[in-house]
């Protein structure tokens, strides 16, 4: 079922996303490689060494808000693969709110 529906979602996923982050990028200007959709069960998303972005598909299920937190959260990872003060300084240039949105999501279980 999860793979059926993981097939099923992924295209709308995939724009959605996209959209999303050439929006958040038009502010930052990062650099990266490619964009990937995955079906996993721990996480919503990450940000390789590689400069490669992953998303879980699930995402498009979430308010906005906190899809928008976590493509900006992976977006700032390209530019600080840490979650220092300049990380979350990043973050809240866009997400002024990241704090409230990160309590959410950590509790926010992908089912
Ligand atoms: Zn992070």
């Amino acid at each position: 079922m999860a793979a059926k529906e993981f097939k099923k979602y992924k295209i709308v996923a995939e724009k959605l996303i996209k959209e999303k982050i050439t929006h958040f990028n038009n502010f930052y200007h990062f650099t990266f490689n490619k964009i990937f959709i995955k079906n996993q069960k721990r996480r919503w998303g990450s940000c390789s060494s590689k400069k490669n972005l992953n998303f879980n598909y699930k995402i498009i299920f979430l308010k906005q808000e906190l899809s928008n937190y976590i493509i900006v959260h992976e977006l700032c990872h390209l530019k600080e693969m840490n979650h220092s003060k300049r990380f979350w300084k990043l973050v809240s240039q866009t997400v002024k709110n990241y704090k409230k949105l990160n309590k959410i999501l950590k509790k926010t279980v992908i089912s």
